[in-house]
């Protein structure tokens, strides 16, 4: 894979599809900026496992919610590296109710998490992109943002906001050489499906064609796809990456 730029944002890098994206891109050489919120520790020694394996990162804590924090951390990337040349917005919650015993606090906190939260990163990456006529940013969206699902109004509001938010801030950045696509996971095997019960999993994974929940890695591999030169003439775009579940 072929990336001209240097270094990566990733929020919420430090687990889950988020840790895969830090580590594929680090193997294509890129250097990793990995956002945490709440565990230190499992930022630090993904850093180290990086590393480890030739590869650079560096770790930034911040709430993705909280626009101070975001911007402040995007001005300490461009004070030490001099640019930033990519942003996954990848940091995601769930908070799954039926609609009617849904609150609207309930509503707001995963639209905030998901859909503000990239909003910010959208707009402060377009701002230093543009500068340097050059970027390219993913949104990790959900095949939930796509098709809807049982339990999860806030949730697939959030994520088919993303989507349609992309293609906005590509129309927008397309003149600055800045890209903006999303991705749109399947059942993906990580903390946030480890919820589920055995029984639901196991009737996802029955109407899945390829049977089965996809890795992280495959998530993060096609991230890396969309965020390099590979996909230089790709933006706007909705990538799906869910075993076909949805086509
Ligand atoms: P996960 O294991 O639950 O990890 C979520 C990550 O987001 C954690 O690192 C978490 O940090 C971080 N995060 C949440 N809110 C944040 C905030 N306000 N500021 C900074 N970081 C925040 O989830 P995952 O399965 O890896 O999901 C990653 C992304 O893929 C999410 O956007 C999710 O919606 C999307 N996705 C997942 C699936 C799936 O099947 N797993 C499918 C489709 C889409 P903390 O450690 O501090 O909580």
């Amino acid at each position: 894979m072929k990336f001209s730029g240097k270094n990566v944002l990733v929020t919420g890098g430090s687990r889950g599809i988020g840790a895969e994206i830090c580590k594929v891109l680090a193997s294509f050489g890129l250097k990793v900026w990995i956002n945490y919120r709440s565990n230190p520790k499992l930022a630090d020694d993904l850093k180290a496992q990086i590393e480890a394996d030739g590869g650079s990162a560096a770790v930034v804590k911040f709430d993705a919610t909280n626009e101070e924090d975001f911007i402040a951390a995007i001005n300490l990337i461009i004070q030490s590296d001099g640019e930033l040349s990519y942003l996954v917005n990848n940091a995601g919650i769930t908070n799954d109710k039926l609609a009617l015993r849904m609150s609207v606090d309930d509503f707001n906190s995963v639209i905030d998490a998901n859909l503000k939260s990239a909003f910010i990163g959208c707009k402060e990456a377009l701002k230093v992109m543009s500068k340097k006529r050059f970027g390219s940013v993913v949104n990790v969206a959900s095949i939930v943002g796509e098709m809807g699902n049982a339990g999860q109004t806030n949730y697939s509001a959030s994520k088919g906001g993303m989507i349609a938010m992309s293609k906005s801030f590509a129309k927008e950045g397309a003149s600055r050489n800045v890209r903006f696509n999303s991705a749109t996971p399947g059942f993906i095997a990580t903390d946030m499906t480890d919820a589920l019960s055995d029984e639901i999993k196991a009737n996802y994974s029955a109407n899945i064609p390829l049977k089965r929940f996809g890795e992280a890695k495959e998530v993060a591999t096609a991230i890396a796809f969309l965020l390099s030169d590979y996909s230089s003439y790709i933006t706007g775009d909705t990538l799906k990456i869910n075993g076909g579940l949805y086509m």
